[in-house]
């Protein structure tokens, strides 16, 4: 037997609090490009039940105890370890027929991800353990009747079921998030790379990182996983539509209206803008995003493009530019140097490629590759699934197939198009996608073409000579960006920085009074109590609390004040200097104060100078100059502790004051956060 180091023979799935072997010897998993076993796989014998309580007794309570802040500390941490064991990870990944870019896409991009949402919670959420979300809406016109939304982490298990092409972004994209939120997860990998997510997840078990329960791992079928579902469970699913309408239609899932994601296969576009002719950057860029994105991962993207839509005058010169960049692909073991591009995942999915490859053939012809041969570097051709880039060219785009059939492999259609308009007709055929392109340097194509497709797409980027540089190109999702799309794509959203981590939370209006809404969300809000008493300035962080608050002033505003502030300045706008302009002013009726003028009095009456715990003023946010300022008037300023947020990490935090200032008659007449940065003692 070829045994493949670090692979067990049989592939444990990590449940219950510990590593389980199956009842049974499983089936084989076979490498890709050899055909040789590589480990085998069952879940017999594991109770799936056993391990969704595990997740709900075990790792939701302890997740939840973490405040936002702490779980964004430990998936930093747990990311830089997996960066420590990715030359581990990309050598396994060779096994699924991955070369050493497509390992990288697959194991940078996830611990990318892993990154990503560690900033996200560090820096977007507060350090509590639950999230108001949106503003503080008033319900009464008294001001005592207040509604915000809360987000509170589901009581259940994420539930992950995964396609065999991301083993490692795959699982760790939905993780992340998933842990942010404070909600357990269990992977199901797809059997035939479950043997690289499983490696992944015995790296994460082994350093400890992780409160036991936040991660669990079933190799092998998902049996009756799903009947164990309860009303606050997730699921997540990647793979066919067909797998996802079955799923989705499960009669738990159903019955507890478990929120479910699907992301499936789509037929993905990328259209050539009419300006972009041979010669142009768009041009080049168009042909080598639509080879980059035939044979990265010999074309087993979700994302990759399958649709190729270019001007009907430019398909010849299309077809030509990306044959010749095709013909200098080498195919074969990825291990090999020379080697650009791998192997599929298996043989059946070399025989569900050419079984598509039949039915795209009735609409158009092979204009490069062959779908039944392939030379190839370093391996045995017919062991390893190997399968030669194949782009098809068909002249009427009107025929059904190309908008349908997705060969899941190496494989796009060229397709001309007539109009801007045809075009926006020709994207919607593919029922949904999750990915779409338009390489153009004419905006108002870009535009049209955008408007018309988003309705049908997750994701669009648009390619020019400008982005280019620094694009992350057509088939990369990021982890701040929605990836997932609408109908055919299965309907679903991931990612998209926080509204990935709200997905895992409930998202609940409270409606009560200022100060029980302070109470419940941790956050000072207008109406509630505020102490006053020491400055909250002379306050460290271990000392300050939300609600202590200072009042300052009256100040009276002189014309002397505001005629200087102009002259020392240079705002010498008519309002504040010019008594006849001034004076008719619809608005004003006269001169008044500069609005930057009211703020800086308002500093100066507010400040503590000393030296203290404040250590800046790092901005101000939501300013609303609210009531006109005139000569004589008197200002007083309340400034009150808003949100306190220690900073992990370092020895200070930040704090966001609500500061109003009010004229004598008590009307406010400028509102605004101001950002400032405390030390935690001191
Ligand atoms: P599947 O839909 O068959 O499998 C995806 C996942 O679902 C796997 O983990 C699989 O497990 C699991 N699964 C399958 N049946 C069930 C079930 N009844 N209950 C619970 N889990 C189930 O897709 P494949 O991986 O076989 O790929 C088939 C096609 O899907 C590809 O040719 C391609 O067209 C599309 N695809 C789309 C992807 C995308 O990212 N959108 C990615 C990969 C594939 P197991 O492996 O153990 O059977």
């Amino acid at each position: 037997r070829f045994v493949v180091t670090g692979v067990p023979t049989v592939l444990p799935s990590y449940v219950s609090g510990g590593w389980r072997r199956p009842s049974d010897d499983g089936t084989p998993v076979r490498d890709a490009v050899t055909g040789h076993d590589v480990a085998r796989i069952s879940a017999s014998g594991l109770d799936l039940g056993a391990a969704l309580e595990h997740g709900r007794r075990t790792g939701g309570p302890a997740l939840r105890e973490l405040t936002f802040h702490q779980r964004g500390a430990l998936l930093k941490a747990l990311a830089s370890h997996l960066r420590e064991h990715r030359d581990e990870l990309y050598s396994l990944s060779a096994h699924t027929g991955a070369t050493r870019g497509d390992a990288k896409f697959d194991v940078d991009g996830g611990i990318g991800t892993l990154f990503a949402y560690s900033s996200l919670a560090r820096r977007e959420l507060p350090d509590d353990t639950v999230c108001a979300d949106g503003p503080v809406l008033p319900l009464g016109k008294g001001g005592t009747f207040l509604g915000r939304h809360l987000l509170t982490p589901l009581h259940g298990v994420a539930v992950q079921i995964n396609a065999f092409n991301f083993p490692v972004w795959g699982p760790l994209e939905k993780f992340a998030p998933a842990f942010v939120a404070g909600v357990p997860t269990l992977v199901k990998p797809a059997s035939q790379t479950a043997y690289l997510t499983h490696r992944l997840v015995e790296l994460i078990v082994e350093s400890g990182l992780l409160p036991e329960g936040a991660l669990q791992l079933v190799c092998g079928g998902a049996g009756d996983l799903l009947d164990h579902l309860t009303p606050q469970d997730l699921v997540s699913f990647t793979g066919s539509a067909d797998t996802a309408r079955r799923l989705r239609a499960h009669p738990t899932v159903v019955r507890h209206s478990v929120r479910f994601n699907a992301e499936a296969d789509s037929l993905n576009l990328s259209a050539l803008g009419p300006d972009a002719t041979p010669g142009t950057v768009e041009f080049d860029l168009y042909v080598d995003s639509l080879v980059t994105e035939m044979t990265v991962k010999a074309g087993q993207k979700c994302t990759a493009i399958r649709r190729a839509f270019v001007p009907a005058e430019l398909i010849d010169d299309v077809e030509q530019a990306v044959a010749e960049r095709l013909a200098a692909v080498p195919v074969g073991n990825p291990a090999h140097p020379d080697v650009r591009m791998g192997a599929l995942a298996s043989l059946e999915q070399r025989e569900e490629v050419r079984r598509s490859l039949k039915a795209l053939r009735d609409a158009g012809r092979v204009v490069f590759g062959d779908p039944d041969h392939v030379d190839v570097v370093d391996a045995d051709p017919e062991r390893g699934a190997f399968c030669s880039p194949v782009l098809l060219r068909a002249d009427d785009p009107d025929r059904a197939e190309p908008h349908e059939v997705e060969a899941f492999g190496p494989v796009s259609t060229l397709m001309p198009y007539r109009s801007v308009e045809q075009l926006v007709d020709l994207a919607a055929r593919g029922q949904g996608s999750l990915a779409g392109s338009v390489v153009t340097a004419d905006a108002d194509f870009a535009r049209a073409v955008v408007l018309g497709a988003a309705p049908w797409h997750g994701r669009l980027l648009v390619l020019d000579a400008d982005d280019a540089g620094e694009s992350t190109g057509h088939g990369s999702p990021l982890p701040h960006l929605v990836h997932g799309g609408p109908g055919r794509a299965g309907g679903g959203q991931e990612l998209a920085g926080l509204h990935g981590v709200a997905h895992h939370m409930q998202r609940t209006s409270v409606q009560a009074s200022p100060a029980v809404l302070s109470a419940v969300t941790g956050e000072w809000v207008a109406g509630a109590p505020r102490r006053e008493g020491e400055h909250p300035f002379r306050k460290p962080l271990s000392r300050l609390r939300v609600g202590d608050a200072v009042v300052a002033g009256p100040r009276t505003v002189t014309s002397e004040d505001i005629a200087h502030f102009a002259e020392f300045t240079g705002d010498t706008f008519y309002a504040h200097t010019d008594e006849q302009a001034a004076a008719e002013n619809p608005l004003f009726g006269g001169i008044v104060a500069h609005g930057y003028l009211v703020v800086s009095l308002a500093a100066g009456l507010f400040v503590s100078p000393e030296p203290g715990p404040v250590l800046a003023n790092y901005g101000l946010e939501n300013l609303r100059f609210l009531t006109p300022v005139k000569p004589g008037d008197s200002l007083t300023v309340t400034l009150t502790a808003k949100r306190i947020t220690p900073r992990t990490g370092a020895d200070y935090g930040e704090v966001r004051w609500d500061a109003d200032v009010t004229n004598a008659e008590g009307e406010s007449v400028a509102k605004y956060d101001v950002l400032t940065l405390v030390a935690k003692e001191g």
